[in-house]
């Protein structure tokens, strides 16, 4: 996941001092400086002529300055929105909002994460930004949402998956801020061009869908006859089910590379680092995705292994319904995963699909 948030604080003076000597926005609302000799503090980036090194004093925020006895400078105006403590915080509350769109977010557990109370949280929120903290989740939902209807999402997942539940008043209050029902909305979302290829691998029947991104979805079919033959007829219906309004396209030429790559990689061979991936996920998901995709191939990890690898320790069952719902087999290594006792536990294409991948890798890395 891409994060936004700002980089680390210059820790040494030094660094400070060369961010003032760039006139370093980027640090803005990271520190102040106070020049000593005009008793006028400012922050990194202020146009003003440099001041000698040896009159400058930094502080962390405008209010140490204030109490250091200094005046906020009228060019660079440090305590306004960008250089103000507050608003670096209502930024980290702004980032945690959009990770953690698809929990229940309300205040009192804002307040608690943050270590502020509710009203003092509500306010400072407001004061910055001039919206609520749940106007502003509001809207992160909403343009979840309209990310999940315009990739072909049904409604209840697209909803569900934007932290939405299953509450029909919700649902309705969706569709008021989009103006339309979100089964309306969706049909009229421009359809993805969905291209797919079926074919043999190691592992029976296999279907590969890529969007121009990237590969979106890998699945197997069922077992015919207890052999991993399957039906290419299943498949399709399987993606037909996954991406309902995008066009899809078969196209055995433009996959055939990944396919071969896709091949090698359940014999075990090398983890091709190219194989991008367009998949849509909850910020959670992709925690335990990115999770599984360093487990090294050979080897596996039990469940809570891979809750306590992203810091949620509680989270086990959370993270083994995260791995069911993996979009793509063998690319993202669910298969890695087992039970604390070493029993291998489920798999979405079949538990004798998921011993006989984890044999060829063993097998591979000997
Ligand atoms: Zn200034």
């Amino acid at each position: 996941m891409k994060s936004t948030l700002k980089p680390t604080p210059p820790r040494t003076e030094a660094r400070r001092w060369q961010a003032v000597l760039n006139r370093d926005a980027s640090l803005d609302g990271t520190f102040v400086f106070g020049v000593s000799s005009t008793g006028i503090f400012c922050r990194p980036s202020c146009p003003a002529k440099r001041p000698r090194r040896k009159n400058i004093n930094f502080f962390d925020h405008a209010l140490q300055a204030e109490q250091a006895g200094y005046r906020a400078c009228l060019r660079c105006r440090p305590k306004a929105v960008d250089g103000n403590p507050q608003s670096a915080l209502v930024r980290a509350m702004c980032r945690y909002i959009e990770q953690h769109v698809e929990d229940r977010l309300t205040l009192s557990l804002l307040a608690k994460e943050f270590r502020l109370s509710p009203f003092h949280l509500q306010r400072t929120f407001k004061s910055v930004l001039g919206v609520s903290p749940k106007a502003y989740t509001d809207a992160i939902r909403l343009r979840q949402v309209k990310h999940n209807l315009q990739a072909g999402h049904n409604v209840t997942t697209a909803l569900y998956a934007a932290g939405y539940g299953s509450s029909s008043r919700l649902y309705e209050r969706t569709a008021t801020q989009l103006g339309m029902t979100p089964e309306k909305y969706r049909r009229g979302a421009v359809a993805a061009v969905v291209r797919y290829t079926i074919a043999s691998s190691p592992l029976g029947r296999m279907l590969i869908a890529a969007t121009d991104k990237g590969i979106c979805s890998i699945q197997f079919a069922d077992k015919v006859a207890g052999n991993f033959a399957g039906n290419d007829e299943q498949l399709q219906q399987g993606l037909m089910r996954e991406f309902p309004f995008a066009t899809r396209r078969r196209d055995d030429a433009a996959l055939a590379e990944w396919r071969l790559n896709l091949t090698r990689l359940m014999e075990g061979g090398e983890t091709n680092p190219s194989l991008p991936l367009d998949i849509r996920a909850t910020a959670f998901q992709r925690r335990v995705w990115e999770a599984l995709q360093r487990i090294p191939r050979g080897e596996t990890r039990s469940y809570s292994a891979i809750a306590k690898k992203i810091g949620m320790p509680k989270a086990t069952r959370a993270v083994a319904r995260a791995c069911a719902a993996n979009p793509v087999a063998v690319a993202i290594p669910c298969h890695r995963v087992v039970r604390e006792d070493g029993d291998l536990g489920g798999y979405r294409w079949g538990i004798e699909r998921k011993e006989h991948l984890l044999a060829l890798e063993k097998k591979a890395g000997a």
